[in-house]
């Protein structure tokens, strides 16, 4: 999605609101896949005077990724505030500004950054999500295995002599 500058371009300092929609295409983070969704885009923008246009909107959009645990499906609503200063030629001093050609500034690039900064570092699908099995691989939210009763190799009949022995304690 890009943004028509060409009237800011020729009236520095004159505010312009706009509202756009902007897709990402899936990516990966920390080997984790990432979508966004429904991602929207409202704020305004003005030409600084030297060619160059500073931005600032919020973006609101919905991100779609795994639990670090039991890698089941996590959805989460992220809001951010985009501050770009975009610029016609690259500044070396500057080395976060973001380029336009023409009347075009394209805003997928700030988009994309700003949402990247805010995304957590691991996302859960619940607090005390209690993950997979690492010996059987089951859901323990939804499933209960006998793999880690302890860390002693198990006999067949332990099990047995363990309910045996809570049994005798009640
Ligand atoms: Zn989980
Ligand atoms: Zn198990």
């Amino acid at each position: 999605m890009s943004l028509d500058v060409g009237k800011a371009l020729k009236n520095p300092g004159q505010v312009y609101p706009f509202r756009a929609a902007v897709t990402l295409p899936e990516m990966e983070v920390l080997s984790d896949p990432v979508r966004f969704e429904d991602i929207e885009v409202e704020g305004e923008f003005f030409c600084t005077g030297d060619n160059r246009i500073s931005l600032r909107a919020g973006a609101a959009a919905k991100v779609v990724s795994r639990c670090c645990r039991c890698l089941e499906r996590v959805e989460a609503d992220v809001r951010v505030q985009i501050d770009a200063l975009y610029a016609k030629q690259p500044d070396p001093d500057d080395p976060d500004l973001y380029s336009f050609e023409a009347n075009a500034v394209e805003l997928t690039d700030a988009v994309k950054d700003a949402l990247l900064l805010e995304l957590p570092m691991q996302f859960f699908c619940k607090p005390d999500c209690k993950g997979l099995c690492p010996v059987c691989g089951v859901n323990l939210n939804h499933h209960t295995c006998t793999c880690q009763e302890g860390n002693v190799v198990t006999g067949p009949f332990s099990a047995l002599k363990e309910i045996v022995l809570n049994n005798e304690e009640v």
